[in-house]
């Protein structure tokens, strides 16, 4: 392709992310080998059922007081951020280790029967997980197109509020931070970390990959991903390793103020896709964007995080001839 034209495809890939899959993604469709294109697109729409339990049992702390767009395919996503995840009340009712007589509650894991193999027969409402052909995560080296795409983050300082979920360290954040991605802006609703990473670059794993969470207006879910290697040890990280480590009585103790913009490196180009949660319900809808450049943790941070969830990553999913951008080289 040519660079006029990469840069054409970048822009409709921001303006309308669902119409990619339709608009741009069709002429790459016709050159693969794939016998039927218009199967590859069509359970992207398909994912406002089992959205509604997006989550689920990862509840951050936080409510969205943002109106609901009835047209707006993955509306839900929000819906289920704001209904199933907001209310420390019903954690009884969340709580992993149910018995398999709950589908709405399913128990999942990432090993054994519960593992991310089985994730799509659990529960109907995970169905997703294995039917879906806009799954997350991905191998970033079936990248297609180049373009150079950044986004820009505003995140402000914030009260670290960290909490093991069972399925990952998470960070609730509520305090306007806000990740703007075209003319679009996603408001930052938590942080969670994957050891080893969930996307891999032609198949290899990284040691620890961070999750920026973000909703829009309309209920459009935006995932930033942050891959880690070894290295320099992390300021940022070692704030949240110690809370883990020690947690705070709120009652008590003035949690540190944390910068989110140093958990990743200075860069904002992205490598641009569309998935899903790689979580059940595996809702599709999701805007990722994985930060071209890595960022630095010590293994001893890392190794912490490990320790504290162990291994949290669903493996690499198939590209099925999706639009995948990286920058330029
Ligand atoms: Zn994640």
């Amino acid at each position: 392709m040519s660079q006029k034209k990469n840069l054409f495809v970048g822009a409709i890939a921001f303006v309308a992310p669902v119409a990619v899959g339709l608009i741009v993604g069709l002429p790459l469709l016709e050159k693969a080998s794939s016998p039927d294109p218009a199967k590859v697109i069509l359970p992207q729409i398909d994912s406002k059922e089992s959205a509604t339990e997006a989550i689920a049992t990862d509840q951050p702390v936080i409510k969205v007081l943002t109106p609901q767009v009835e047209t707006a395919p993955t509306a839900p996503l929000q819906d289920a951020i704001v209904q199933d995840e907001v209310q420390p009340i019903d954690a009884a009712e969340h709580a992993p280790h149910l018995d398999g007589t709950n589908e709405e509650n399913a128990h999942w894991g990432y090993s054994g029967e519960t593992g991310p193999e089985h994730w799509g027969n659990l529960s109907r409402k995970f169905t997703t997980c294995k039917s879906g052909m806009m799954q997350s995560p991905i191998d970033l080296e079936a990248a297609n197109t180049s373009t150079e795409i950044t986004v820009n983050t505003d995140y402000k300082p914030l009260e670290a509020n960290i909490r093991n979920t069972g399925h990952s360290i998470q960070i609730d954040v509520n305090n306007g931070s806000v990740l703007h991605a075209h003319d679009k802006a996603y408001k930052l609703l938590q942080v969670h970390f994957h050891t080893p990473s969930e996307h891999v670059t032609s198949g290899r794993t990284y040691p620890l990959e961070a999750h920026f969470v973000h909703a829009s207006d309309n209920g459009e879910l935006a995932v930033l991903g942050v891959l880690y290697e070894i290295g320099k040890k992390n300021a940022v990280l070692n704030d949240v390793v110690d809370l883990i480590e020690q947690p705070l009585d709120p009652e008590t103790t003035k949690a540190p103020l944390i910068d989110l913009n140093r958990l990743m490196p200075n860069s904002r180009t992205v490598i641009r896709y569309m998935g899903s949660l790689t979580t059940p319900p595996c809702s599709e809808g999701v805007n990722w964007y994985v930060l071209a450049e890595t960022q630095t943790a010590s293994m001893a941070q890392i190794a912490k995080l490990h320790t504290a969830v162990g291994d949290n990553n669903r493996p690499p999913q198939p590209t099925n001839n999706r639009l995948i951008i990286k920058p330029a080289q």
